[in-house]
């Protein structure tokens, strides 16, 4: 087929299609509708090509919101320790209500992933809920898939620094830029082609879980024997989505995962992570944790367990989960055999679960429904929703049916 034959171009004819597939296939942004962006000074270059696309596809207007990262260190340098219960509420209300007033949002990703790795975890982690707590009424339009949103990558200095330790700067970046290529399909003959026919397939490999629905899943592998159960009247998505705006978007570039909800109080046995959770600039290593009717009772992690802990206790839904996801282990992201310390990838290169904010997507009608009714449907609620990688060629999984029959799902991390 011609649109899976990778082609060569320059850097720059790639950096534009990918900036062209974002706007047009990501976004599917509609002439008249604005676009806020939010990209690190880093990725100046990606924004700029995006917004220039934007404009082409006849937005009204692009806003970009850039951060710094020095600016960030600086914070964590000079500011009082008060400042760490602070965020620019107004900031986020903004884009709530741009949201509100119709604006597609886009957000570029590529920090260090070891930018706070030295700082205070009292401080990151009071930073975090703070800013968690500020954006969360606009986060809220996002997870109902209201607006028409995606996330694509851009290549930084501290990121490829990061990925690729023993490589100049120069080689490294342009390794990491190849990785992002490769991975969202940029070096296809034809992107969007390709990308029509991936999320055809992830449409069909949730429909098909949603016709058997299952009402627990079994994950058996080294350090994993783990039951978790789905939320009632969950629903499987994948790819795609038309938003509650009517746009057609694919919220994450790359995607290879199918997902849906679990039920936030069932979920019961030992589960061990399979690859390192990147979280807001700290590292987290060797994470296993138990957990008993829902609930994590017990975590622990090599590297980072403070970290881990704090994140666990920012609220009663951050130590239950809100995701389930299933990635073969051969997606085109694991198969580069590269780990990128980003969770728009990894989580891309392995099966995970969330903990956190369940996708009231994820439930049927459920984007209709109150807080207390997706309670009842056993949907997570959280301030926080952070993916971590379960997925190995070693994970087997069996769908349990409504009346106890065991289905192999995965074995050996493909699908059987
Ligand atoms: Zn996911
Ligand atoms: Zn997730």
């Amino acid at each position: 087929m011609s649109e899976t034959a990778s082609v060569s171009r320059n850097f720059s004819q790639n950096l534009d299609l990918l900036a062209e597939v974002a706007v047009k296939v990501g976004l599917g942004l509609q002439p008249g509708q604005e676009l806020v962006m939010t990209a690190s000074l880093d990725s100046l270059a990606l924004a700029r090509r995006i917004t220039e696309h934007a404009y082409r596809a006849g937005a009204s207007l692009v806003t970009t919101l850039y951060t710094d990262d020095q600016a960030t260190l600086a914070r964590y340098r000079f500011a009082s320790s008060e400042s760490f219960d602070h965020a620019a509420k107004w900031l986020y209300d903004g884009m709530g209500e741009a949201f509100k007033s119709g604006s597609a949002r886009l957000a570029i990703s590529g920090t260090d992933p070891a930018l706070l790795a030295n700082e205070d975890p009292d401080k990151v982690s009071r930073a975090n809920r703070a800013a968690s707590k500020a954006y969360r009424p606009a986060l809220e339009l996002i997870t109902r898939h209201a607006i028409n949103w995606t996330i694509v990558a851009s290549a930084t200095p501290a990121w490829a620094a990061a990925m690729f330790p023993s490589d100049d700067p120069e080689t490294a970046l342009a390794k990491l830029w190849q990785a992002i290529f490769s991975t969202t399909r940029i070096d296809m003959a034809d992107p969007v082609a390709a990308w029509k026919a991936h999320d055809a397939g992830l449409q069909k490999r949730a429909a098909m879980l949603n016709e058997k629905r299952y009402s627990w899943l079994h994950y058996k592998g080294p350090g994993t024997d783990f039951r978790l159960g789905m939320a009632d009247d969950h629903l499987w998505l994948g790819g795609g989505t038309t938003a509650g705006n009517g746009i057609y978007c694919i919220p994450n570039m790359p995607t290879e995962e199918v997902f849906s909800a679990p039920h936030k109080d069932r979920a019961e046995g030992v589960i061990t992570a399979s690859k390192p959770l990147s979280h807001q600039g700290t590292m987290i290593e060797g994470i296993q944790v138990r957990f008993e009717a829902g609930r994590i009772v017990e975590a622990r992690a090599s590297r980072g367990q403070e970290v881990l802990q704090k994140l666990i206790d920012t609220d009663e839904g951050a130590r239950r989960l809100g995701e389930v996801a299933l990635v073969p282990h051969s997606s085109p992201i694991s198969a580069s055999g590269l780990t990128f310390l980003n969770t728009l990838f990894d989580e891309n290169a392995a099966s995970h679960i969330a903990l956190g904010q369940a996708y009231s997507s994820c439930v049927r009608e459920g984007d209709k429904m109150t807080p207390e009714e997706l309670a009842a449907h056993g949907a997570n609620d959280s301030l926080i929703h952070v993916d971590w990688m379960i997925g190995s060629a070693e994970l087997d999984i069996d769908g349990i049916t409504a009346t106890g029959a065991a289905e192999p799902l995965m074995r050996k991390g493909e699908w059987a």
